[in-house]
């Protein structure tokens, strides 16, 4: 194992739902670090800001002993939410070593929350939850930046109670969604137990305590991963690609391996082969200047992980957001080409040869939207980074089903030249930045296209119907014959065929031509109507006579289709007359209709 000085700093990412309080959480971390005063008490990294041990020491107070420690600090990724962590992947994993999820005690989960507590099972990575808002309790009597215990010293009874009945609902929500959890004080192996954290983002009490379990959690389970070879060649993911005025494309990178130098040749990920390119400036925010509008940058000749750096090289137009870094160095460039299009072609989405289109912004988000349409049994055509091009809408104009003449796209724009062709089409996009609700439109949207289609069908089917001539009901013998009935079951529909049993067979009658309702011509009559009939054909007296039972015929085809798909879309009477029907049918033929 490596010695201390080479043990790497913990990557830290905030997940939750929106407004849940993440950047609140993460500006009240940075900002108690700075008020701390000292200079270094945090540092900015490109997309992350290192808070050093000595520095959470400070901020926890009593909770955390700098020499119980030997990592050295926490990085915290700046952007929050499960789409910066999808992106920020490693080796096919999560880059972030520890999350902190992020609930509001009085709203509890929702489905943001769902989505990320998804993700952290899937990637297997270790979290906390922050119970935030506490100060929000009825009857609050907030205690600034206090540990959560003498805050809760300070509550009232009643708010007291108050708050717990919250935490209480939210551990059992999480134990609904298979985490164990528990008071984070209670949690004696955080490997099997989720410690839940109250604090006040507002207020900053308890997030002292956040930061010591941060801290405890990292240094008991994660310091054989944190011994990396820091000196070693860098490995990082792209967070994003970034035109900078003066460098041209630019990649802000998470260095989460090992150093990287000015001049080291890198092997970045492509929208079509690696890029190897050599590194031309090193970039780091200068210190001082404003974290979120910062637009100078100052240049390092090195940096070790884990760290988040913007890197300058020519070459990088075509570089994927979510796609590896690699430095080249003692290794021959080659393998690390191939190491780099291995990762690449991991994250590769299972694809069939009909399905829906799917355009998503990283890699990392890509794959996340691929895996929520493979849980739901959506098949992909084709999915790829980048925003919906007209070469995307032609592929998904292939698509045999027209469910699947789709295109789904997550975080990604339409070129003008699509949105033209998109609607010269038959093609529907759906666009959503959320994954579970681009699912649910699309679902909602199959739903509704196979409920039309049904109707369809249903419109253009025979269905059969019962009906009996009335007494003393004939009103012309023939040509046509018109006869008052009464519909017994089903639907008598005009321009139907007309038929008899006789002797278990089916014999025509004639054809269905008019329908009278009390003087009325209609389309059709239901069950218990009285109504009279035009039947082209018979004779009253000869092929028909009063009291018959009559049916409207069915073909053998429409009858398997009723029978087989549509018995639960049609009415309980008709129903029975397809049942009777049949039943006589196939007193003959046993498999008619079959
Ligand atoms: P995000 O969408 O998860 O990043 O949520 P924000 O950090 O933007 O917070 C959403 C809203 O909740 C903002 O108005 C915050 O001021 C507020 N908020 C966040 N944390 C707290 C907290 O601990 N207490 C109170 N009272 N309000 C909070």
């Amino acid at each position: 194992m490596a010695d201390a000085g080479s043990l790497r700093t913990p990557i830290v990412a905030v997940l939750g739902h929106v407004d849940h309080g993440k950047t609140t959480l993460l500006d009240r971390v940075r900002g108690s670090a700075v008020q701390e005063g000292e200079a270094g008490a945090i540092t900015q990294h490109i997309g992350a800001t290192a808070v050093p041990l000595e520095t959470i020491s400070e901020m926890s107070g009593a909770l955390v002993d700098p020499t119980d420690f030997d990592l050295p600090g926490l990085l915290f990724i700046d952007t929050p939410g499960h789409h910066s962590f999808t992106t920020l992947r490693s080796r096919g994993g999560a880059l972030a070593d520890i999350a902190v999820l992020v609930v509001d005690v009085n709203d509890g989960f929702q489905p943001q929350t769902e989505e990320a507590i998804d993700i952290l099972r899937r990637t297997g990575t270790p979290f906390v939850v922050a119970a935030n808002k506490v100060d929000t309790t009825p009857g609050w009597n907030p205690q600034e930046d206090a540990p959560i215990q003498q805050s809760y010293d300070a509550q009232s009874e009643r708010a007291r109670s108050r708050l717990d009945e919250n935490l209480y609902e939210l551990i059992g929500q999480l134990s609904d969604a298979g985490f164990s959890a528990d008071f984070y004080w209670r949690v004696q192996n955080f490997q099997k137990n989720v410690g839940v954290v109250p604090l006040s983002a507002m207020t900053g009490e308890g997030v002292p305590d956040l930061l010591a379990v941060l801290m405890g959690l990292s240094q008991r389970y994660m310091k054989d991963e944190m011994a990396v070879d820091i000196a070693g060649p860098g490995r990082g993911t792209v967070l994003e690609v970034k035109e900078e005025r003066g460098f041209g494309s630019t990649l802000d990178v998470v260095l989460y391996d090992g150093t990287v130098r000015t001049g080291d040749t890198v092997v970045v990920g492509g929208q079509d082969d690696p890029i190897v390119t050599e590194v031309r400036a090193l970039l780091r925010p200068r210190p001082n200047a404003e974290m979120r509008t910062e637009k100078q940058f100052e240049k390092v000749e090195k940096l070790s992980a884990a760290a988040g750096v913007k890197i300058a090289a020519p070459d990088l137009d075509r570089a994927m957001a979510g796609a590896p870094v690699r430095v080249v160095r003692g290794d021959d460039e080659a393998s690390v080409i191939e190491e780099v299009r291995q990762e690449l072609a991991r994250i590769e989405v299972q694809t069939a040869d009909d399905g829906v289109v799917v355009k998503a912004d990283t890699l990392g988000s890509l794959e996340a939207v691929a895996n929520a349409l493979e849980e739901a049994e959506i098949p992909i055509l084709r999915a790829e980074v980048g925003d919906v091009a007209p070469r995307d809408v032609t592929v998904a104009e292939t698509a045999n089903e027209e469910t699947h003449r789709v295109i789904l796209g997550f975080n990604v724009d339409v070129l003008s030249a699509a949105e033209e062709d998109l609607e010269a089409s038959d093609v529907r996009l759906f666009a959503d930045d959320v994954i579970y609700q681009l699912v649910d439109e699309y679902e909602a949207y199959v739903d509704e296209l196979e409920r039309a289609q049904q109707e369809t069908v249903l419109d253009n089917i025979h269905r059969p119907a019962r009906f009996r001539i009335l007494q003393d009901h004939t009103f012309r013998q023939n040509d046509p014959a018109v006869v008052g009935v009464e519909v017994v079951s089903g639907t008598v529909e005009n321009n139907r065929n007309v038929v008899k049993f006789e002797d278990g067979g089916a014999k025509r009658v004639g054809g269905l031509s008019g329908i009278q309702n009390q003087g009325e011509d209609v389309d059709e009559a239901q069950a218990g109507e009285r109504v009279s009939v035009a039947i082209d054909g018979p004779t009253v007296g000869r092929g028909i006579e009063e009291g018959d039972e009559l049916w409207i015929d069915v073909p053998e085809k429409h009858a398997k289709i009723l029978e087989q798909e549509l018995s639960s879309e049609i009415r309980a009477d008709e129903l029975e007359a397809l049942n009777a029907y049949l039943d006589i049918r196939r007193k003959r033929e046993p498999f008619w209709g079959k």
